[in-house]
């Protein structure tokens, strides 16, 4: 029996006195004793070392001729021996026996005319205080034999502290267990709280928080709910959807910030507690226990491990964040760098159509720009070739409502939500969408649209990231546009419409580097000074711009008209022998006689150059020109002659 209580005891040695190993004796827990706050908890402590007691106590010689009981101090009976001789007027001999004994604090007896009983008062072994007697009554109805009582009675009390010891170094152990367990889980919380904070990224906090919670509590299923688009793939980790706040503890721990439980009939318990940071709350963190596994003791921890989380959340977020507006604003700095590296339009939407197939890794992405005359998109660039210098009516599609609104917008699943029809979208099968109106002055002139065949493929930050793209793209457009058109007027001839002569200049000389030949011919107004005499300037001016008309459309689309001073104009053929030229200049002398009003006629001098000559100045080009006019004008006038080489 020594034995085994010592092995019982062997852990709380360890830990208690490590330098006292062994010592039985010297153990310090047999002076503790029962006290009055007990006295709840021992009827059951009297019960089982009565058991106990009488398994080695049968043997004696009471126990064949009598029945024992056993009494607590209100004078209950708690446990008995079976004796079938014993009537039932022996237990009334008892009861006074034992109330006598209790008293006393010492043996009792009652005896009557029928039953005989005696008691004997079990004392407490530190103090002597009474707390349960023992009563023996014989079948005989004497008690004669019951001198020995308490010496049966200090057996059974043997048998009792053996007992009270047994329950007092299991409390002591489980205390131990508990107070080892807790210090487990602090420490175990402590590593988590130090991990989640390492995380910088918010799907690292997720997954360390969630690999924790499952290493804390192994026997449960642990779900996240988040409120914002954090979802990493892992099916743990779901969206927070508010349907039934009432009902439903998840929504109900969000919205109120205090953790709620939740019984099931099975016993089970469903615990969602709320996880926040310091500037807003993230989500809730739901726990599913089976029956009997949770231990209340656990919900500190437990709502620490939240509010760490949320922390850690907030922090890998805000870190993450502030990551994502360096990054945004590194790539506006170079797109804009970028876009304003070039002044031709057509090289800019180019650009920004392939700079946002990059930074949104879409699909396809398509720009539109506003043609105002002809009140109609037409697309500027596109990676779709079907979509390459299509047009759309303004209310057609996405770009239309977009032009409606003025707002950009986001479609998580166009399958779903077909709210317009969009070619682009249906010819590349494509289901996400981000767009953004190009503003110039408030008004569009133009709209962005990417798209992805994945749905849900971008988020609000995309969304917001091409509002701000396209206001850059925008700047570029104005910037190019604007350029374009000083461009233009600085090339055009006021009156006419055609080009400046320097423009010729340029065009000749630059002509001349890739062609093998190409001509000139120089028009110029017969007796124009007369007609300007007889209708005044202004007619003048008149005649001046139908000529130019007429020259325009007598010529192909790279050939190049411009008014060369005065009433003289110019065309260069680039790639055009002499003879050719003749016929069509002899074409525009022919127009200009038919055609003017009032009527004038033109003398035109044409001249060509080769790769066979060497150097052929423009002004040489145009010297021959000229030699060729003035043997025109010499000539009658409304005819063409051509310069020699
Ligand atoms: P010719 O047949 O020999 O070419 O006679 P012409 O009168 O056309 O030639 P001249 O060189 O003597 O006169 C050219 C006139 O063209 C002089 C000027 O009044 C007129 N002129 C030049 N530029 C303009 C213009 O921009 N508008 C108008 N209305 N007249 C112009
Ligand atoms: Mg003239
Ligand atoms: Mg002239």
């Amino acid at each position: 029996m020594v034995d085994r209580m010592k092995s019982n005891f062997a852990p709380l040695f360890k830990s208690v006195s490590a330098d006292k190993p062994s010592l039985p004796d010297a153990v310090w827990f047999h002076s503790e004793d029962i006290s009055d706050a007990d006295k709840p908890m021992l009827p059951p402590l009297l019960a089982e070392s009565f058991r106990y007691w009488t398994t080695e106590a049968k043997e004696l010689a009471l126990f064949n001729s009598g029945r024992f009981v056993l009494f607590d101090i209100d004078l209950q009976a708690v446990a008995a021996t079976e004796h079938e001789h014993i009537g039932i007027k022996h237990d009334e001999a008892m009861e006074a026996a034992v109330k006598e004994a209790l008293q006393a604090g010492a043996p009792g007896t009652y005896a009557s005319a029928c039953a005989k009983a005696a008691a004997a008062p079990l004392l407490r072994r530190s103090d002597g205080v009474v707390f349960a007697a023992l009563a023996y009554a014989s079948d005989d109805g004497g008690v004669e034999g019951s001198t020995g009582l308490e010496s049966y009675a200090l057996h059974y009390r043997s048998w009792f502290y053996r007992k009270f010891e047994e329950l007092y170094v299991k409390d002591l152990l489980l205390q131990q267990q508990r107070t080892e367990k807790e210090a487990a889980r602090r420490d175990s919380l402590f590593q988590t709280a130090k991990r989640l904070y390492h995380q910088i990224d918010v799907s690292s906090v997720l997954s360390e928080l969630l690999m924790s919670l499952e290493h804390l509590y192994p026997d449960s299923e642990v779900q996240l709910y988040l409120s914002q688009d954090h979802l990493n793939g892992d099916p743990r980790v779901k969206p927070l959807i508010f349907k039934n706040a009432e009902h439903d503890i998840v929504a109900k721990a969000f919205l109120s910030g205090k953790s709620v439980k939740e019984h099931d009939r099975d016993g089970s318990l469903r615990l969602a507690v709320p996880m926040s940071g310091n500037q807003s709350a993230y989500g809730v963190l739901c726990l599913s226990i089976g029956p009997g596994q949770w231990d209340e003791a656990d919900l500190p921890a437990f709502l620490l491990l939240a509010e760490t989380s949320g922390t850690a959340f907030e922090n890998a977020k805000l870190y993450e964040q502030s990551n994502l507006l360096i990054n945004e604003l590194r790539l506006i700095n170079e797109l804009t760098k970028r876009l304003n590296q070039s002044l031709r339009l057509k090289e800019i939407f180019q650009f920004a159509s392939s700079e946002l197939l990059t930074v949104f890794e879409a699909d396809y992405c398509c720009i539109l720009q506003l043609n105002k005359e002809k009140n109609q998109f037409a697309v500027m660039s596109s990676n779709l070739p079907a979509l390459e210098s299509e047009h759309f009516s303004p209310e057609y599609g996405f770009s239309g409502m977009v032009y409606r609104t003025k707002e950009p917008m986001i479609i998580s699943d166009y399958w779903n939500t077909r709210v317009v029809t969009s070619l682009l979208m249906d010819n590349t099968g494509s289901r996400s969408l981000i767009a953004a109106p190009i503003m110039v002055d408030g008004e569009v002139v133009g709209v962005i649209l990417v798209t992805h065949k994945t749905p849900s493929f971008f988020s609000y930050d995309n969304y917001k990231l091409l509002q701000v793209m396209s206001t850059h793209i925008g700047l570029a457009i104005t910037n190019a546009s604007l350029h374009a058109e000083v461009r233009r007027m600085v090339i055009t001839d006021n009156l006419t419409g055609l080009h400046a002569r320097h423009y010729l200049d340029e065009q000749i000389q630059s002509r001349q580097r890739k062609d093998p030949f190409g001509s000139l011919i120089l028009v110029d107004i017969d007796h124009f000074k007369k007609v300007n005499d007889t209708f005044g300037h202004q007619v003048g001016d008149q005649i001046l711009k139908q000529v130019s008309e007429i020259i325009s459309t007598a010529i192909r689309q790279g050939d190049i008209a411009a008014r060369w001073g005065g009433e003289e104009l110019a065309v260069y053929l680039p790639g055009i022998r002499a003879e050719q030229a003749y016929r069509i200049a002899e074409r525009i002398r022919r127009h200009v006689e038919n055609e003017t009003n009032p009527v004038v006629t033109v003398s035109c001098g044409v001249s060509e150059w080769t790769f066979e000559d060497e150097k052929v100045s423009v002004e040489t080009l145009f010297y021959r020109a000229d030699m060729a006019l003035y043997e025109a004008k010499h000539n009658g006038r409304n005819c063409i002659f051509v310069g020699q080489t």
